[in-house]
């Protein structure tokens, strides 16, 4: 029978686990956790758990890991993603607005037609306006009892402190890196040595570390922006650096290019389907799981966060601080850029551990620069000097 795993959230999920069975579920949550944490996967498996007509009949020392039974109709339908009183808000555009709020609340006001819970998820709960909070607030006040609300969000002070209070609050965390090792090479057939690299590129979060695996777009991406960034360090050519920056723009105009090559296969799954991969759920789902997953790819959310200029800046960043490490005399082990570990020791032997840290920072404080609408060419002809003519800038 199914229980429950999301790597290394068996804390959040015990939380849950002892709520359900002591029948004290609340009617609204906030799952909180950066996103590729598996939020959206505790999100379903809450609702399945709390739906299973199953459970009934098992006792309660075999309910843990969310437990259900996988073959009841509220079980199927929810697992399926067919079940009409499961449902799901995501932002359109950058924000959710008021009117999908005040449809939640029409709707969830109304009895469910089959199981005897209606859930509601607000997927990036913080992308809320906030007369949509306030719509959403009065809803908290005076939840109907059949209501499941389960907000997902980065950070749980990211909505208003009134909402926070009416939810209860369920943490996830990042995931040590040997813990992804493992699980790379169990759940999604990589090498001990693919594993490792994307294990160190994830930051923690499996549903990234999932991402990563079907995405080679990432890969020749980002060999293409450090190559650029690596040919002008220390070249002392104010010319080549402009190229450089030149090339990095050409690159930032092209923000179809990963959809192009992603094989027909159309993505629009984002980190839902890359969170489902973080999980799993019994032996029955993984195909899809897989599928799910490689759909996600086709999006390309990772590939394509490295073709805005923050995404870029934030991966040069992370190039500078990897040369910082190697350069204070810091392990391979320690690097996020693993698979890039010869090029790194190379540029580290040739600098000081200031210089990377100078770099670093300004590679931060351009990325904010620009995502604060300062001229994305003129940020980086500013960055790509400082790499070319250190001594001057
Ligand atoms: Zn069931």
């Amino acid at each position: 029978m199914p229980t429950m795993e999301i790597l290394g959230q068996q804390e959040a999920i015990k939380k849950l686990d002892a709520e359900l069975i002591s029948g004290t579920l609340s009617h609204a949550y906030m799952i909180w956790g950066p996103p590729g944490s598996g939020r959206a996967m505790l999100a379903k498996g809450l609702a399945v758990a709390a739906n299973c007509t199953g459970r009934a009949d098992m006792p309660a020392e075999s309910l843990r890991g969310l437990w259900h039974c996988g073959k009841c109709r509220n079980c199927a339908k929810l697992l399926s993603d067919a079940h009409p009183d499961y449902a799901v808000v995501r932002p359109e555009g950058a924000s959710i607005g008021i009117d999908e709020v005040r449809e939640m609340q029409s709707r969830i006001s109304l009895r469910p037609g089959e199981s005897h819970l209606k859930t509601w998820v607000i997927e990036d709960a913080h992308a809320m306006t906030e007369p949509a909070q306030n719509c959403l607030l009065k809803v908290l006040e005076e939840p109907p009892g059949h209501a499941l609300i389960i907000l997902l969000l980065d950070d749980e002070d990211m909505v208003l402190p009134t909402i926070a209070s009416r939810c209860h609050s369920v943490r996830l965390g990042t995931v040590d890196r040997a813990t992804l090792v493992d699980w790379g090479q169990r759940e999604l057939g990589l090498s001990a040595e693919r594993a490792a690299t994307l294990a160190a590129l994830s930051g923690g979060l499996p549903g990234r570390m999932a991402r990563l695996a079907n995405d080679p777009a990432y890969f020749k991406l980002r060999g293409e922006i450090l190559s650029t960034v690596r040919g002008v360090m220390w070249c002392g050519d104010g010319g080549k650096a402009l190229a450089a920056s030149e090339r990095l723009m050409r690159i930032f105009r092209n923000p179809r290019a990963e959809a192009d090559a992603a094989d027909g296969v159309e993505g629009a799954e984002d980190d839902d389907a890359a969170e489902s991969a973080a999980g799993k759920e019994g032996k029955a789902s993984r195909t899809g799981k897989a599928s799910k997953a490689s759909k996600a790819s086709a999006n390309s959310s990772e590939a394509a966060s490295i073709r805005k200029p923050r995404g870029a800046c934030d991966l040069i960043a992370s190039y500078m601080r990897d040369a910082l490490t190697l350069s204070l005399g810091g392990g391979r082990d320690m690097l996020i850029n693993a698979d890039l570990a010869d090029e790194l020791e190379q540029d580290a032997g040739r600098g000081q551990p200031e210089q990377f840290k100078r770099w670093a920072e300004r590679c931060i404080d351009t990325g904010e620069a620009v995502d604060a609408n300062a001229n994305v060419q003129l940020a980086l002809d500013a960055l790509m000097l400082q790499f070319a003519l250190p001594m001057l800038c």
